[in-house]
């Protein structure tokens, strides 16, 4: 921790010489600190016309004091760049216990980024060894394991069509939530990449975890290590093709520490699926309307602004689906404001009974209503936390399932 002068615009906390907070967070973070006009949006806000129904899923769903919200997180981020005493055991518990999906940020009427305070504040409390118990012990068990989800490595017992390499369009990585053996994900991809005659080439035999769970628990510089390290025995052969990620952490992850460009699996299906020159039939299996709930994911939250020129994913998906008899039952879909299912961050570690809620609140009673996420992480929080295997479909499995394909 360093002391150093703060001199924010017009007298707030002028000539304060001693602050608590580092001083990288508070040179990354001032604006955010001083800006912050506490209008408790991020707190509770809801506003019917602009989709807003409550923002912050831990208040809704597990602690209603707003200190754990992101105003939370900037009022104690201030008070210790103020050189105000806190107890750092407490503020780690309250940081931790965060889903990270950036709703206080996509709603903030002034573009402020309270979750991303969040998040300095938990990797600087990382680096002080006073992250709380649970999350040391998850950290811990990835590091033994190897990966976040699936036990072992699945690769031996899938079967697809093995293509020559140099034939190969795309090196595909599913990530270790789509090995996991509940939902089988991985098998729906793959299955899926053969009934579209995609040829593709698993990248990884060993199913290395990329490290970006690692990343969300607060350990930056390992889960960096990890992700190259996929690369590090392939460097020339998988730079060839199109990197392709199932789990959207992944995506996120693998973009942001190495220097290749992935793109996930629903939008490259899609985008070959919507191309005026696809020559693949689909159609229903069913003879009546499809009725859906279709559930954002939070690694997409800063991509779901409408933006006709680079659509998201999920505009993809929604697109697609209007070609069909399918109604979307969310009419906002997908909205920027939608509520995280408890899947992301720390949360889980931190509070697997809150965590769990969070996801089971999202699901519909109706027993006709598929529900869909394209993040098959949230897939398989949903469906462990619903206790059923069919609770959520994700991409994959819904198109095998509903379609049949031909050329
Ligand atoms: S990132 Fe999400 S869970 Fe965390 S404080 Fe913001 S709204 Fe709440
Ligand atoms: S961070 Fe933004 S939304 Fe939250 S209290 Fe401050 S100004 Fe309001």
């Amino acid at each position: 921790m360093v002391g150093f002068s703060v001199n924010v615009q017009k007298g707030v906390a002028m000539g304060i010489d001693k602050s608590l907070l580092p001083e990288k967070i508070f040179e990354q973070y001032s604006t955010d600190l001083y800006h912050c006009a506490s209008c408790n949006y991020c707190v509770d806000a809801v506003w019917p016309d602009r989709n807003i129904n409550h923002v912050c899923v831990t208040l809704q769903h597990h602690e209603k004091n707003p200190s754990y919200s992101g105003r939370g997180f900037i009022e104690a981020a201030r008070f210790l760049a103020e050189g105000n005493e806190l107890d750092l055991a407490s503020l780690a518990k309250r940081v931790f216990t965060c889903t990270g999906c950036g709703n206080c940020d996509t709603v903030c009427p002034i573009g402020l980024r309270p979750s991303e305070v969040g998040k300095a504040l938990r990797e600087w409390l990382s680096e002080e060894g006073l992250a709380p118990k649970e999350v040391v012990a998850s950290r811990s068990k990835i590091l033994s394991d190897g990966r976040a989800y699936a036990g072992s490595s699945i690769y031996s017992d899938i079967k697809y069509t093995e293509y020559a390499e140099t034939d190969c369009e795309i090196n595909y990585f599913p990530g270790c939530s789509s090995n996991e053996n509940l939902l089988k994900t991985v098998q729906s991809d793959l299955k899926l990449m053969d009934l579209l005659r995609v040829k593709f080439r698993y990248l990884d035999p060993h199913d290395n975890c990329c490290g970006a769970v690692l990343k969300e628990l607060g350990e930056e510089k390992e889960s960096a290590v990890w992700a190259q390290d996929l690369f590090k025995e392939d460097q020339q052969s998988s730079r060839r093709n199109s990197l392709v990620v199932s789990g959207y952490e992944c995506c996120n992850h693998l973009s942001n520490t190495t220097n290749r460009e992935p793109v996930s699996l629903p939008r490259w299906i899609l985008s070959r699926l919507l191309s005026k020159d696809s020559s693949t039939k689909l159609e229903l299996r069913t003879k009546h309307s499809v009725r859906v709930n279709l559930l954002e994911t939070c690694q997409l939250k800063k991509e779901s602004q409408i933006n006709r020129s680079n659509p998201s994913d999920e505009f993809l998906f929604r697109e697609f689906l209007e070609g069909f008899d399918i109604i979307v039952l969310n009419e906002h879909y997908p909205s920027q404001h939608a509520l995280c299912c408890g899947a992301s961050g720390s949360m889980k570690a931190m509070q697997p009974t809150s965590a769990s809620v969070m996801a089971t609140d999202k699901l519909p009673t109706e027993e006709d209503v598929i529900s869909i996420t394209l993040d098959p992480r949230c897939a398989l929080h949903y469906c462990k936390s619903a206790n059923s295997s069919n609770a959520v479909m994700s991409f994959s499995t819904f198109i095998c399932e509903y379609f049949s394909i031909s050329d």
